[in-house]
């Protein structure tokens, strides 16, 4: 089933700190069939439970073809959706560059946002094995976005500043169509 997305930079749901997953219960694996569903018709590179109203940990991330880079981390392929139940990043690296990001939660939004190139990380898959890996490229861009939704972070919070002026990020913003 496709689900409804939350928006908005302050919508309480995508402002939470999202609760690990004990249990695969129905309704968990029924949110993993759900995510799958919402996220390509809607052209997202991954997506997180809270964005469709669930603060529950779990993530997907769908590098598509166009942009995918090498990562490091065989697991992934283009165009599929790759599930992470209370995924956490255990090292970043020093290195970062930016990219523009956009999000699935904040539409007609987009910036760029400063992110460390590799990760390391670990996660449980969707049959309840543990994955523990290195991953560089999109995989790693999208994994730290996602991640930082169930940590109730945007990537707005994060746009990249020039030199010294705190205004100059929003330039980056393309401002919505329509102003509610
Ligand atoms: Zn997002």
């Amino acid at each position: 089933m496709v689900r409804t997305l939350e928006t908005g930079s302050d919508n309480p749901i995508l402002r939470t700190q999202s609760s690990p997953i004990r249990k695969r219960t129905r309704s968990i694996k029924k949110l993993a069939r759900d995510m799958k569903a919402t996220v390509k018709p809607k052209g997202g590179m991954g997506l997180a439970a809270p964005q469709v109203g669930e603060t529950v940990r779990m993530i997907l991330i769908n590098v598509p073809a166009d942009l995918y880079t090498e990562t490091g981390f065989e697991e992934c392929e283009v165009n599929e959706n790759y599930l992470l139940i209370n995924p956490e990043i255990l090292w970043k690296s020093t290195d970062q560059s930016l990219f523009e990001e956009g999000c699935l939660s904040l539409p007609d939004y987009f910036g760029q946002v400063m992110r460390p190139n590799r990760v390391h990380f670990q996660g449980e898959r969707e049959d309840g094995s543990v994955i523990e890996a290195t991953a560089e490229g999109m995989f790693a861009r999208i994994l730290q976005h996602e991640v930082d939704h169930i940590n109730g972070i945007l990537f707005r919070d994060k746009l990249h500043r020039g030199a010294g002026d705190s205004s100059h990020a929003m330039s980056y913003l393309t401002p919505p169509k329509t102003e509610e």
